[in-house]
């Protein structure tokens, strides 16, 4: 390998199958980009300021004496350097982002001009509480609204992510078995559920156990029945489920379940296809995070934080935990703490986070609710729904929908690798469709389906994207279908091709050292 004078690797560009190598690597206007450390070098520097006058070091000989190692880049070089990385990124602002289960929605601009206001955007978790009371109440809003749609007793909104909410959730369940005086140490998930729910439950110390699923894809009731005593804690359902269907039992699940001493925990993260429609209260849920990066439009993956609030019911909410917003007598809002908990909030399980809130999250999600109504968040679910719907009767002929008989879907459409050529795979279809550019949808999850392709379009994109997007989909299909064996070396047009991605998993390197790249180099 070589790195020429400005630190560009050429080859780094060339295509091994169709291309010619250019001078710089680049192709087209996608500029091939090296690492910061590759382009800068540590004896250079980018500003230029006075020497330090002499005064007497107050570090008490903690000084640094050596260099910090910090490549040296002018302002223009660093600009360009991360803006070239930008434009490696795929986004929700780029195109279509068809991840099953994680509702990749537009980020409306309404609410980012919202969050971006000072009185918002400039607070700090260590004002003073009288200085920050508009924050206050918006966070106490959003909770009333989160209440309304749920129709839920109360919620927590201390958790950072549809993860931690879980974690809060059952947290909240082990306090209540606490208070009962009872060792309960079960908690049932369906084969079907998102990792984070067997893990959640596993980090809170219980032990998990599998409920299986019916041939149409929703938890077998009578099994569960027959698991259901004194041992188990609760169940944890995600509803609609993670083949996109609606938990039709859920009710009869959560009266078994009750009846039997337990609690019901939901995974409420597709809860975008019932918004408006469904209140989860009304299903004897117990506890149900809200992730307010997927539902309610705020951005993630790498476009801000998440935020996970949990509603839950009048028996599991003495329980929630601290910090929380409570609006006092006199009219002002009060941040409950370590110390006037004993006074406002005797049994909660504990505090979940050092300080109250993604509050950029919060006055994002608030603009979206407010700017929706309660007709327009209906009209999110019903949209939601139809696209996704769209999508599946539109591929079903070229791609086999395992539950396609079950009746319509939910949020989002489930497709297995069944009846592909053989030696073909999911993962020739997700790579040929990076050539398309689109990014692949959610693929081999859930486990239950073999080869699964979970796809979720949520209800803002066009017709006009979702039929590019079906055209595109089908073309790659009937290529696996056909053996195509230029899928089998797909994406070709991608800057990179197929990556050992097991390897960078398992041996992730993630720290540049110039020792290993000569290695490399060699
Ligand atoms: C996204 C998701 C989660 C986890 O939420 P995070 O905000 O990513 O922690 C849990 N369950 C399901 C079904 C999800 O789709």
């Amino acid at each position: 390998m070589t790195i020429n004078q400005s630190g560009w690797r050429p080859e780094m560009g060339a295509n091994s199958d169709s291309d010619v190598a250019t001078y710089t690597g680049n192709r087209a206007l996608m500029l091939e980009e090296a690492l910061i450390f590759e382009i800068g070098t540590t004896d250079t520097t980018g500003v230029d300021i006075a020497p330090a006058p002499k005064v007497a070091s107050r570090l008490g000989g903690l000084g640094r004496n050596t260099g910090i190692g910090l490549p040296g880049l002018s302002e223009p070089e660093t600009v360009r350097h991360y803006t070239r990385l930008s434009r490696q990124n795929y986004a929700i602002d780029l195109g279509l982002f068809p991840l099953g289960s994680c509702t990749m929605k537009h980020n409306p601009r309404l609410n980012e001009k919202v969050a971006r206001m000072a009185g918002f955007a400039d607070v700090h978790p260590l004002q003073p509480q009288e200085t920050v009371q508009g924050a206050l109440a918006v966070i106490q809003e959003l909770a009333v609204w989160l209440i309304e749609l749920t129709g839920m007793y109360g919620v927590a909104m201390a958790p950072k992510a549809g993860a931690h909410g879980e974690l809060c959730g059952i947290l909240c369940i082990k306090a209540a078995l606490e208070a009962r005086g009872e060792d309960r140490p079960v908690i049932l998930v369906p084969e079907s559920a998102h990792g984070t729910n067997p893990a959640t439950a596993a980090f809170a110390g219980f032990r998990v156990e599998n409920i299986p699923a019916t041939a149409e894809g929703r938890v077998d009731l009578a099994a569960l029945k027959a698991r259901l005593g004194p041992d188990v804690a609760g169940v944890m359902i995600t509803n609609p489920n993670t083949c996109g269907l609606f938990e039709r039992d859920m009710k009869a699940i959560s009266d078994a379940v009750h009846a039997a001493g337990g609690y019901v925990y939901c995974d409420g993260a597709n809860f975008n296809a019932i918004v408006g429609r469904v209140r989860p209260g009304d299903l004897g849920i117990d506890a149900m995070h809200i992730n307010l990066h997927k539902t309610f439009s705020t951005p993630h993956g790498g476009g801000g934080p998440g935020s996970g609030p949990v509603v839950l019911s009048e028996a599991l909410a003495p329980f929630g935990p601290i910090p929380f917003v409570s609006l006092m007598k006199d009219g002002t809002y009060k941040l409950v703490e370590e110390e006037s908990a004993g006074e406002l909030h005797p049994q909660t399980f504990g505090r979940m986070a050092a300080f109250h809130g993604q509050m950029g999250m919060f006055t994002r999600a608030l603009s979206y609710i407010l700017s929706h109504g309660a007709d327009g968040l209906r009209q999110v679910a019903e949209d939601a729904v139809l696209n996704a719907n769209y999508i599946l009767r539109s591929l079903e002929d070229v791609l086999e929908a395992p539950f396609a008989a079950s009746g319509p879907c939910m949020h989002e459409a489930l497709f297995s690798d069944n009846g592909l050529a053989e030696g073909f795979s999911t993962l020739d279809i997700a790579k040929g469709l990076i050539d398309e550019g689109f990014h692949p949808m959610t693929v081999y999850f859930p486990l239950v389906v073999h080869g699964a392709m979970l796809v979720e379009p949520t209800e803002t994109e066009s017709k006009a994207t979702l039929d590019q997007f079906i055209g595109a989909l089908r073309s790659v299909a009937r290529r696996a279908r056909q053996g195509d064996a230029a899928l089998k070396s797909a994406p070709h047009f991608a800057p990179r091709h197929r990556l050992d991605e097991t390897l960078a998993a398992r041996k992730p390197v993630l720290v540049w050292k110039e020792a290993e790249l000569a290695q490399a180099a060699e």
